[in-house]
């Protein structure tokens, strides 16, 4: 049997906007463009030089009801929550924590100045593991898998598998995949993703052609696009005369009411009501 190849369904420009106390961001998912594309709630990237665009950082703020995932680049980013764990993540490093039934937690930057680059992805949780206990894990940046391609492709492994390599990240509700992918120009890259899986690609460095690649067939998509991907067994994605970054994305879909309120995602508004509730009387 042959898989199909995923053509784009839609590319979706990223939004500037700021969160948090300030931090300047780049939103596709969640952001008024796309409000979700099932599991996945929201991707920010951020990235600046200047420390005035993320000195403000990610001060307490309580989740519940999914799960957030941060992969930092570059930078150093600290934090601290109300389960009484903390640490700094540095780059290269990732951060998937699974809210559950609530925690409050701070996300600060670790630096005053220079380069701080990376993602947060919003998952969200199923209706019976909405209220688990809040569970993190915490990666190292040697402890990502990394596959290096004689064609100078190198390939992250966050979640999911590639090559045969599996993802540092496991055990999550909607078994996701998760790659950091640098094409070195004109090098292709092919990954098998479940059929019924929602799958993204979101270019962040140069430019990249995805679909049919190399058959004249694909499209290209620039940095800063996230590129919905419509139904297919196979992603496949090409550098043309530069090289490209990307991260590809794909989770199985929920397929459940989506509540949404600022932090907290449940799947009925009572249930956003007494998330509320919780939070203002101290029990996240
Ligand atoms: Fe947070």
């Amino acid at each position: 049997m042959t898989s199909e190849r995923r053509a784009i369904a839609r590319v979706v420009e990223a939004v500037e906007t700021s969160d948090g106390a300030g931090v300047r961001l780049k939103r596709s998912i969640g952001g008024p463009r796309l409000d979700h594309l099932d599991p996945f709630l929201l991707l920010d990237e951020f990235g600046s030089e200047e420390g005035a665009d993320y000195i403000g950082g990610f001060p307490d703020h309580p989740h519940r009801g999914f799960e957030t995932v941060t992969y930092m680049l570059d930078g150093l980013m600290r934090h601290q929550d109300s389960t009484g764990q903390g640490g700094v993540l540095g780059p290269g490093g990732v951060q998937w924590m699974t809210a559950g039934r609530g925690i409050v937690h701070s996300e600060m930057p670790e630096q005053e100045e220079g380069l701080m680059r990376g993602f947060q992805l919003w998952v969200n949780l199923p209706a019976r593991d909405k209220m688990c206990a809040p569970r993190y894990q915490n990666i190292e940046p040697e402890d990502v898998p990394e596959v290096n391609r004689e064609d100078g492709t190198v390939v992250k492994v966050i979640a999911g598998r590639f090559d045969g390599v599996a993802g540092a990240v496991e055990g999550i509700a909607v078994d996701p995949v998760y790659l950091d992918v640098a094409l070195p120009a004109g090098a292709s890259f092919e990954q098998a993703v479940p059929e019924a899986h929602n799958a993204f690609v979101y270019p962040f460095e140069g430019a990249v052609e995805i679909g049919a690649a190399g058959t004249g067939e694909g499209q290209v998509v620039e940095a800063g696009h996230l590129a919905v991907l419509g139904p297919g067994g196979l992603v496949a994605v090409r550098a043309g005369e530069t090289p490209g970054r990307f991260i590809l994305v794909a989770g199985r879909p929920i397929g459940e009411p989506v509540a949404r309120y600022g932090p907290f995602v449940m799947n009925t508004r009572e249930e956003i009501h007494q998330a509320v509730r919780d939070y203002q009387a101290g029990r996240l």
